[in-house]
């Protein structure tokens, strides 16, 4: 393709997969494909590798932003490539270090090849050699260090030679929707979006539920909200958020339920919602972002009791992490700042301040079936409200 950029994209646990590998890669190829929309890119397949060639009207970050949010893809890289002679490589190595890093002609370096083509007639050393002397004659001045360099540059000999310096890391995992979709329960806390990458790394495919008790929690709470779905929209190739209106439902249960048992019977009551909204939209799991005694809710006893309110699997991709684990990997996917804005969630506002922590199942399960929320829940999913992400994180009309 004229006028492209040529990228290397690595596959990991694809790879190692057995007859259904051409479907996980399809899928993957299809995913990648949809972020570079609308411009042109063209795929070919190598074993472990994909290789898109992106037409240079695509502005890099958007060809960049594609490879790390997508899971499958294990690490990338920008590449050059040139017919298997070593003069032609030669030449590509030349105008490579041109670039950074090499163009700052200092410091240590490695070559580092891999020849998949064994037919070749020279072995891996001999080629570092001849790329070492391509750098030493360009930049005298920087030295070989096998163990620590501070730059590499790589070849791979396959059905053609290939060569780049920067690979960079991908978020690994397995193509969302390869596993089906599930429905996530996002509040504006740190848990649920972090709870939404580890299941989308696994290929689950989500869509949101956010339950909104206005005027108790405010608009900014659901603005945040709908930042966060925004900003894990990529990562599950667009999403839907689903805004549940759940002022009336808490309202009744603060009247109608022991003061103790609030929290439990909120859960209680999102998770009856969640589960119906689910098959409507063909879903097939629940996921939230709750970790095994992180607050009283989250009780192997209290847990228990909401899975009862789902004939769903209830996924918590969370359930034995620390909070500060969690953290960290909400700072590293871009939703921590988010997360601790001020606003609260309605389930703060209306938390009793000493909830049950171990809970008898029968007899909660009795005050929920007693309180008569039933109708008041199908009028809160008749109002659900819903807005659409895409793949690049914009909101979808
Ligand atoms: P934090 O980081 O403060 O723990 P959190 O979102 O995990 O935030 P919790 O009260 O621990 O807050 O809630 C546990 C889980 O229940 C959340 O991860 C989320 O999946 C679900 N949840 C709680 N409140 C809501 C809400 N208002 N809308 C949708 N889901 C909610
Ligand atoms: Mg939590």
């Amino acid at each position: 393709m004229k006028d492209s950029t040529l990228y290397l994209v690595r596959l990991g646990e694809i790879s190692l997969k057995g007859l259904n590998r051409d479907f996980f890669e399809k899928r993957l190829k299809q995913n990648i494909k949809n972020k570079l929309k609308p411009y042109r890119s063209l795929v070919t397949k190598q074993k472990g590798r994909l290789y898109f060639e992106v037409s240079n009207e695509c502005p890099e970050e958007q060809a960049l932003m594609a490879f790390r949010t997508t899971f499958g893809v294990v690490g990338f890289s920008k590449c050059l490539r040139c017919e298997k002679d070593i003069e032609a490589i030669k030449k590509v190595a030349a105008i490579l270090i041109k670039e950074p890093p090499f163009a700052s002609g200092e410091g240590t370096f490695k070559s580092e090849t891999k020849r998949a083509d064994k037919l070749f007639p020279m072995n891996s050393y001999e080629i570092d050699c001849e790329l070492g002397g391509v750098v030493l004659d360009a930049y005298p001045s920087m030295k070989v260090n096998a163990k620590y360099p501070d730059k590499v540059i790589f070849c791979e000999i396959r059905d053609m030679a290939y060569l780049y310096t920067s690979p960079q890391p991908g978020p690994g995992g397995l193509p969302v929707t390869t596993a089906g979709k599930g429905m996530l329960l996002l509040s504006g806390g740190i848990d649920s979006p972090v709870a939404a990458y580890m299941m989308g790394q696994r290929g689950l495919k989500q869509e949101c539920i956010y339950f909104h008790a206005y005027p108790y929690t405010s608009e900014l709470a659901q603005e945040k909200v709908e930042k966060l779905a925004s900003l894990i929209a990529p990562y599950l190739q667009g999403t839907r958020l689903h805004v549940v209106p759940f002022t009336e439902p808490q309202l009744w249960i603060r009247e109608h339920s022991p003061e103790d048992e609030h929290t439990l019977m909120f859960r209680a009551a999102m998770m009856k919602v969640a589960n119906a909204i689910s098959l409507k939209q063909e879903g097939m799991a629940i996921v939230t972002g709750e970790a095994l005694s992180q607050v009283a809710s989250q009780t192997l006893e209290s847990m228990a009791f909401t899975d009862s309110m789902s004939d769903q699997l209830v996924l918590r991709p969370l359930v034995g992490m620390d909070k500060l684990e969690i953290i960290t990997l909400a700072k590293a996917i871009g939703t921590y700042e988010t997360s601790i804005l001020p606003y609260e969630d309605c389930c703060v506002i209306f938390s009793p301040k000493h909830p049950l922590v171990r809970p008898n199942k029968k007899s909660v399960t009795e005050h929920f079936v007693s309180m008569g929320i039933e109708p008041l829940l199908e009028k809160a999913i008749e109002e659900t409200q819903t807005l659409d992400f895409g793949p690049d994180g914009n909101r979808r009309e």
